[in-house]
């Protein structure tokens, strides 16, 4: 097992960009445009959640039946978690986003500049001139705050530096098998892609992957992950201590961020092309039909005969898929569990045993 690759954490790629100097940028899910937010010398660290802790100052800006990674984010910028970051930036994800971005720049206001950005629901051509249109306003606000003016060669660069970290994503998602970690440890090296800068993990990617594993590992029962985000993190040991093993991913903060690199001079177009590139994913209004070849391809490449849902309490675009993608998997003979969690909870016991017995019917 590769035990010297160390993963930084969150707070480690913080402190080391503030140590050299740079500036930090809190972004919230999904699909963030990291090339043009490096251009402009801020490090993109991603705000999901975090998990664990209460979301009750957040609470009370927000409807109940708001998902908790709203929630949550909120009551961390309140509660002073987002200080250091000279942008917040919430892109328009979902509804719930959306209204997180209107409470923060008509209600609460933070220090830091808040700033928005749509995704188109298509990757057709007329999406792809949107989205660059929206890259270029976000560019000119990002200007107007910082007082940076990234020329063309420094966005195409930090285009391609973001391409090599996309590429070296897929190739660990790809050869999982040969890295050697445990399911949780090979996902905390995986989400480091949502705070380090690309190069880094670029770098790290490919350490793990160079790395011999200690000893092949047994035999184990290969699944599908999907939703949103595997939190609480220790549903993947458990997962693992049942005999399972993730063969498929896609999952909002990893497996369906495999863009496609991109070609051409002009820096906003090509970001544009790569954001809309990934897989389907629910927040970008894919079709129910797109996701569930997807997943059928997922599964059918692994051998796996189960995909495992994990949705966050509340999401409206992850459920609306669930039943006609159950019902789709059903047909292929892939069964399917579905779990609702709660960033701010603890991993639930009735949870535990869901997924141990949902391992064993796959046996
Ligand atoms: S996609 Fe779901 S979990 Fe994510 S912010 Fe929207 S409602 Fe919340």
């Amino acid at each position: 097992m590769p035990n010297e690759i160390h993963v930084p954490s969150r707070r480690e790629a913080i402190r080391a960009q503030v140590q050299s100097g740079g500036g930090l940028a809190a972004v919230f899910p999904y699909h963030p445009p990291r090339a043009l937010l490096r251009a402009h010398g801020l490090l993109p660290v991603e705000v999901w959640g975090p998990p664990g802790r209460s979301s009750s100052r957040g609470d009370a800006h927000l409807q109940p039946y708001t998902c908790s990674l709203v929630r949550a984010g909120l009551s961390f910028l309140l509660e002073g978690g987002l200080d250091q970051a000279r942008v917040v930036l919430v892109p328009h994800g979902c509804d719930s986003l959306q209204g997180l971005g209107s409470v923060l720049l008509d209600f609460v206001k933070p220090a830091p500049p808040v700033l928005t950005c749509y995704l188109p629901r298509g990757d057709r051509a007329l999406d792809r001139a949107f989205l660059a249109d929206e890259l270029r306003e976000l560019d000119a606000r990002l200007a107007a705050a910082l007082g940076t003016r990234p020329d063309e060669a420094a966005l195409l660069a930090a285009v391609e530096r973001e391409e090599r970290a996309d590429q070296a994503l897929g190739e660990l998602l790809e050869g999982r098998a040969r890295v050697g970690l445990g399911e949780e440890a090979f996902y905390r090296l995986v989400r480091s892609r949502e705070y380090l800068p690309a190069e880094d993990f670029a770098a790290l990617a490919g350490r793990a992957l160079a790395a011999p594993a200690a000893s092949a590992r047994p035999a184990r029962t290969p699944l599908v992950v999907s939703g949103l985000v595997p939190e609480p993190m220790a549903l993947l040991s458990v997962l693992e201590a049942a005999g399972a093993t993730v063969t498929g991913d896609d999952l909002a903060c990893s497996g369906r961020r495999r863009y496609r690199p991109t070609q051409g001079p002009e820096p906003f177009a090509r970001m544009s092309e790569g954001m809309l590139s990934g897989p389907p994913d629910s927040t970008r209004g894919a079709s129910v039909e797109a996701r569930l070849q997807h997943l059928r391809q997922l599964a059918r490449a692994a051998g796996a005969r189960g995909v495992v849902f994990l949705t966050l309490k509340f999401c409206e675009p992850e459920l609306y898929y669930l039943p006609q993608l159950r019902e789709g998997l059903a047909q292929d003979g892939v069964r399917a569990l579905s779990l609702e969690v709660d960033l701010a909870e603890a991993l639930p016991a009735p949870l535990v045993t869901r997924l141990e017995a949902f391992v064993e019917t796959l046996r």
